[in-house]
């Protein structure tokens, strides 16, 4: 089983997991919206042990959102999401851009759809750069 790095984009904070995910879902909920400042979240999920923390733990903040199940953290420096325990500490929540590698298990379904950005499907139909257009 391989292992993985991640890191937030400052790198104060970094972890490493084993490649062993059992669900990933990408969930349009309004919530995630708001925290992920973008269309959806995108959360792997693992068990609770699965993670050695590197450096940084303290820079790390965990907010729980007020009569939800919904919780994230992030790096007090940088922003950026972090891995954190589910509300009721069943399950470790890697979003996936907290990994500095690709994870072999795919995203599995898009949940929370009724809430998704009006924006999203023409986002999907949008033309592609690889970089700034002329
Ligand atoms: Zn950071
Ligand atoms: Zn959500």
């Amino acid at each position: 089983m391989s292992v993985l790095l991640g890191s937030c984009l400052c790198s104060k904070v970094s972890f490493e997991c084993n490649d062993e995910f059992e669900q990933f879902h990408l969930c349009h909920c309004i919530q995630c919206q708001k925290v992920t400042g973008s269309a959806h979240a995108s959360n792997l999920f693992t068990s609770p042990q699965n993670i050695k923390w590197l450096t940084g733990l303290e820079f790390v903040k965990r907010f729980d959102v007020p009569g939800r199940t919904i919780s994230t953290a992030f790096c007090t420096e940088c922003g950026s999401a972090v891995p954190y325990l589910s509300l009721s500490g069943e399950a470790l929540i890697f979003p996936a851009g907290s990994l500095d590698s690709t994870a072999t298990l795919m995203p599995q379904d898009n949940i929370f759809c009724s809430e998704k950005a009006k924006w999203y499907d023409d986002a999907l139909k949008a033309i592609q750069f690889n970089e700034f257009p002329e």
